[in-house]
């Protein structure tokens, strides 16, 4: 195999086998100075694929930030081939204000592939794509729940696409939502403009999480095994739950929330979800499984008013696919500690009281 050759990121040449930390200027302050974002391209001695690993892209979403500086600390890691770039913040004027949006209010990750006469988010996304993501040719865009909400760490890819699927199933989460992403947003772009891209979700805003950062260091350094850029054996769970249908099963009355289940737990069809009540305890409604699935996503906050989010849940076939998908978390470390871990942020009760199923209509 033929060497690899010196390339040019951002004004600086990085031969093969090197590793160098940069910024990228994307956008000018209101102080007239430069807004950049902190890039860290590391190369391979071999030719091979570009990958970006992107954190942040929502200003308040610091798991993956948490993940990328694990991996840019890890000395024990080196790649075989390709270039790898690192990118733990993204949305730096999101960032530097703790919150997920831009100054404008405006959401990044609805901005791409932006426009060089737009908004001043569509000009930011436009860099970005360019100088970035448009040299790229594989992605991974990590993210968590928003505000008030947890997820427990899941893939979401377009499975129709062949190098999405590969990537995902590659990543090794567990769980593996089938969804293009919304128009706009940087994997359903950069995916269309010929990069194809995954993004994972896990735990909450404002946190890095010691589980969630496990689980996406660990599938990032899967994926890169994959595309044969680093040697190793990939560590992926025996099966893997792929999710086609969710839904957000939402409060139906005002109240407090006791919770019967936590992110990442199996529950099969008419299974209690959560038991709404006053604020002296008496029950209000109890929520249940509409069918069996995977609670990928919850609310953290237990007051809850009537079409408020409570529990969002993946859809599996039938009760066999819940057995064998509780199986396969119990059997992968990374995600039993992960499904432990999340549970500890919420009171879990058992539901005792049998209540008879509101008439649907
Ligand atoms: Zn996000």
């Amino acid at each position: 195999m033929s060497a690899a050759e010196t390339q040019n990121w951002f004004g600086h040449d990085v031969a093969p086998g090197e590793s160098l930390s940069t910024e990228l200027v994307v956008s000018e302050s209101y102080s007239s100075r430069n807004v950049s974002i902190p890039v860290n391209i590391r190369r391979g001695l071999q030719p091979g694929p570009t990958v970006f690993v992107t954190a942040a892209l929502h200003g308040d979403e610091l798991n993956g930030t948490g993940a990328i500086r694990t991996m840019l600390s890890d000395k024990e890691w080196s790649l075989q081939s390709g270039t790898v770039l690192m990118i733990p913040v993204l949305n730096m004027l999101g960032f530097e204000r703790h919150s997920r949006y831009l100054p404008d209010r405006r959401d990044l990750n609805r901005c791409f592939p932006g426009s060089a006469s737009g908004s001043m988010a569509s000009r930011l996304a436009k860099v970005i794509f360019e100088s970035l993501i448009a040299r790229c040719d594989f992605g991974i865009d990590l993210h968590t729940a928003a505000v008030r909400r947890t997820n427990f760490p899941n893939v979401r890819a377009d499975l129709s696409h062949p190098d999405c699927r590969r990537m995902a199933e590659a990543f090794g989460s567990g769980i593996i939502l089938h969804t293009k992403g919304p128009k706009g947003s940087l994997r359903r772009e950069a995916t269309r403009a010929g990069c194809p891209t995954i993004i994972v979700e896990g735990g909450e805003v404002w946190k890095v999480e010691s589980s969630v950062v496990e689980c996406m260091t660990r599938g990032i350094f899967n994926v890169l095994m994959e595309l044969k850029m680093m040697s190793g054996e990939p560590d992926i769970p025996d099966t893997q739950a792929t999710i086609r249908e969710t839904k957000w099963i939402r409060a139906e009355r005002g109240g407090f929330l006791a919770m019967h289940v936590s992110p990442g737990d199996s529950i099969v069809k008419g299974q209690a979800i959560a038991t709404n009540s006053n604020l002296l305890a008496e029950d209000q409604n109890r929520l249940e499984a509409p069918f069996s699935g995977i609670i990928i996503g919850m609310t953290t906050l237990p007051a809850v008013q009537p079409g408020e989010p409570v529990v969002h849940i993946g859809r599996l076939s039938n009760p066999k696919s819940v057995r064998r998908h509780e199986k396969q978390v119990a059997g992968d470390e990374i995600q039993r500690t992960a499904h432990e871990h999340l549970a500890t942020n919420i009171q879990v009760v058992e539901a005792t009281v049998e209540e008879p199923r509101e008439n649907a209509d």
